[in-house]
C-alpha cells in the first residue's frame, strides 16, 4: 500500500475511537498527522505517543460546529494539507417521536454541516496550495439503510454520502478527490458493553460474517482512499461492513 511520507493529514475527532486509530495508522504509514478535536489534553498525549514511536504528529483544538474555531484551526494549518479524514461525529440515539429539535440539530450540525465546513475550508487551502488532495468523509452504513432510534444520525450520514458526490463533482477541477467510507458496526470502547447484551448479540447475528468489524478492518480501505492508489476514485462510497448491507430481508 502507498507510503504517505511527505503528506500532511488532518483527522477530526481524533481524541478517541476510530479517529484516534486512524491518526495512529496514517502516522505509521509516514504521514504528518494533525490530530484535531475539542479537548486537546487527550490529543497532546496521542501526538506525543506517535512522535515517541518515530512518527510525525501535532495536536490542534477544533470544534467542527464552531466557525471561529474552524477559522483559527485552518489559519494554523495554512496550505499544508494533502489529506483530510472528516471523522468527527455524534449519534444521540432516541426514538424519533421523542427526539428534541435541539438534539436533532446537534446531530446534523456535527455530522453534516461540520463535515461540509471542514471540507470547504480544506478545499480552499488545497486550491490555494495548488497541489490537490484527498478528502475522506466518514459516513456509515446507516447512510444507506436505516435502523431504529437513529433517525437524525441516519439522515445526516445519508446526506454525507450525497454531499461527497456533489463535492467530488465540483472539486475534481482542482485535483481534489472526495470519497466516503461507510463502516458497518465497528467495536470501539464506547460500544463494547452494548455488544455483550442480548440485543447487541442479536445484532451481530444479523451480520452475514457474524462478527463486528475492528478498527483495523478499516485500515486498508481508508489508506486506499487517502493515498494516490485511488487516484481515479472520486465521489465513491466504500462500504466496509462484513456484508451487513446485504443481509437478507
Ligand atoms: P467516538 O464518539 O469515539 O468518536 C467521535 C469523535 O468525534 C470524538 O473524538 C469526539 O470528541 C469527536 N467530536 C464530536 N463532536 C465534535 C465536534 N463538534 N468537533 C470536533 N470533534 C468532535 O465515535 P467513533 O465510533 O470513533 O466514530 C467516529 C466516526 O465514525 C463518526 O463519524 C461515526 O459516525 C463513524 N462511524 C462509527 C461506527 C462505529 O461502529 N464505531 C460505524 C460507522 C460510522
Amino acid at each position: 500500500m502507498q507510503d504517505l511520507t511527505g503528506k500532511t493529514a488532518l483527522v477530526t475527532g481524533a481524541s478517541s475511537g476510530l479517529g484516534l486509530h486512524f491518526a495512529e495508522m496514517l502516522a505509521q504509514h509516514g504521514a504528518h498527522v494533525i490530530l484535531a478535536a475539542r479537548q486537546t489534553d487527550a490529543l497532546d498525549d496521542a501526538a506525543k505517543r506517535i512522535i515517541t514511536k518515530g512518527g510525525k504528529a501535532e495536536a490542534l483544538s477544533l470544534d467542527v460546529t464552531d466557525s471561529a474555531s474552524l477559522d483559527h484551526a485552518f489559519a494554523v494549518m495554512g496550505t499544508r494539507l494533502d489529506i483530510v479524514v472528516n471523522n468527527a461525529g455524534i449519534s444521540l440515539p432516541s426514538a424519533a417521536i421523542d427526539m428534541t429539535e435541539t438534539d436533532f440539530s446537534r446531530v446534523i450540525d456535527t455530522n453534516l454541516t461540520g463535515v461540509f465546513s471542514v471540507a470547504q475550508r480544506a478545499a480552499r487551502a488545497m486550491r490555494e496550495g495548488n497541489k490537490g488532495g484527498s478528502i475522506v468523509n466518514i459516513a456509515s452504513i446507516l447512510g444507506l439503510r436505516v435502523a431504529g432510534h437513529v433517525a437524525a444520525y441516519a439522515a445526516s450520514k445519508a446526506a454525507v454520502v450525497q454531499l461527497t458526490k456533489a463535492l467530488a463533482l465540483e472539486w475534481a477541477r482542482y485535483g481534489i478527490r472526495v470519497n466516503a467510507l461507510c463502516p458497518g458496526y465497528i467495536e470501539t470502547p464506547i460500544n463494547r458493553d452494548f455488544f455483550t447484551t442480548d440485543q447487541g448479540k442479536a445484532l451481530i447475528n444479523r451480520i452475514p460474517q457474524r462478527r463486528l468489524g475492528t478498527p483495523e478492518d478499516l485500515d486498508t480501505p481508508l489508506l486506499l482512499l487517502c493515498s494516490d492508489a485511488s487516484s481515479y476514485m472520486t465521489g465513491s462510497s466504500l462500504v466496509v461492513d462484513g456484508g451487513h448491507l446485504v443481509s437478507s430481508l
